[in-house]
């Protein structure tokens, strides 16, 4: 078996697990899914010699499922999790035809690595594009970039592309929704970037009525093109702002607002069963890492299970677009 499938199904027993707040066991099947993507040992040889166990983050219990995986093909752990959990693979994307993450931080916000690095990052992994999207200016804790601030990291993205190999970096920024659901930058800002994701990330226990109206709000704002991470959920830790789902998916389908799935495993929202909503009715998606480190680039492969269990084809995801189309719809007509 292959590192990724074997890690796309530690994945999803990591995901199981959290929404049955087994958060340690949780934690530590994401991390072995990671640490597959990123090391890509040989399992099959790993396996013959019984040394599963050599692979960092993978432990006694955890070697045991990745040898039923080797052998079988599929885990009875994870069966038994996903009868629990009544519902099937219902579609079967893969990521062969993904051009590009959306949804990156760089050291100019909370990112651990330099805007470059993640830029050659995602350049090795073969991607067409992509989006460095730091943080609004009241995050101070995480280093939010002002209009200023941005402009200067423009001049940095203009001088850097040219020296990418195939790959374009697109500016974006993660605009927080103020608690009025105005956004944390004057619309000139927003205007002139390529991308614009805007996320809940304070008040997410606002009451629905108001939540819904400050969601309403945000969505409706011309430069607006992804709703980021829609309900700020932490599964096992924090439940996420609750909100009338079905009338943001529905303005935001009419609007052109696409619907992130963010494929951080401590996030994984939209959830399978809002992202089965949004789809019906009539959303398309930006299926992202929101990565803060070039090791996080990977998280899209974790996140390929719920996309699939949700339905959701390649044709409903902005990141399959070749990059002219992606920044025409970005224009938003
Ligand atoms: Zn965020
Ligand atoms: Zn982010």
């Amino acid at each position: 078996m292959r590192a990724e499938e074997a890690a796309s199904q530690l994945a999803e027993i990591a995901y199981l697990l959290r929404e049955r707040e087994d958060h340690y066991r949780a934690r530590a099947f994401s991390k072995a899914a990671a640490a597959l993507l990123n090391e890509r040992p040989d399992l099959d040889s790993l396996r013959k010699q019984n040394r599963l166990d050599s692979i960092p983050a993978v432990g006694a219990g955890i070697a045991r499922t990745l040898a039923e995986l080797v052998d079988h093909g599929t885990s009875p752990y994870l069966t038994r999790l996903r009868e629990q959990d009544s519902d099937e693979p219902a579609s079967d994307l893969d990521l062969a035809g993904y051009r590009g993450d959306l949804h990156t931080h760089s050291d100019w916000s909370d990112g651990k690595a330099t805007l470059v690095d993640m830029a050659v990052a995602a350049a090795k992994r073969g991607y067409e594009y992509l989006a460095i999207t730091d943080h609004s200016p009241r995050l101070t804790i995480v280093h939010g970039l002002d209009a200023e601030r941005l402009l200067q990291q423009r001049r940095l993205i203009e001088a850097v592309n040219p020296e990418l190999d195939g790959l374009t970096v697109l500016q974006g920024c993660e605009v927080d929704i103020l608690e009025d659901g105005s956004l944390d930058l004057p619309d000139e800002a927003l205007a002139a970037l390529d991308i614009v994701i805007v996320s809940p990330h304070v008040k997410l226990r606002q009451e629905p009525a108001a939540m819904t109206q400050r969601i309403l709000r945000a969505v409706s704002n011309p430069h607006v093109n992804v709703l980021g991470h829609p309900t700020g959920r932490r599964p096992g830790s924090r439940p996420g702002a609750q909100y009338d789902f079905a009338a943001v998916f529905k303005l935001a389908a009419e609007l052109g607002v696409v619907m992130e799935i963010d494929c951080d495993p401590a996030r994984m929202d939209l959830s399978v069963e809002h992202a089965k909503l949004a789809l019906r009715l009539g959303c398309d998606f930006s299926f992202d890492s929101d990565a803060h480190h070039p090791d996080e680039l990977v998280y899209p492969e974790l996140g390929l299970w719920s996309a699939r269990r949700a339905g959701i084809p390649s044709e409903r995801m902005l990141n399959w677009l070749p990059l002219a189309q992606l920044r025409e719809v970005l224009q938003r007509g």
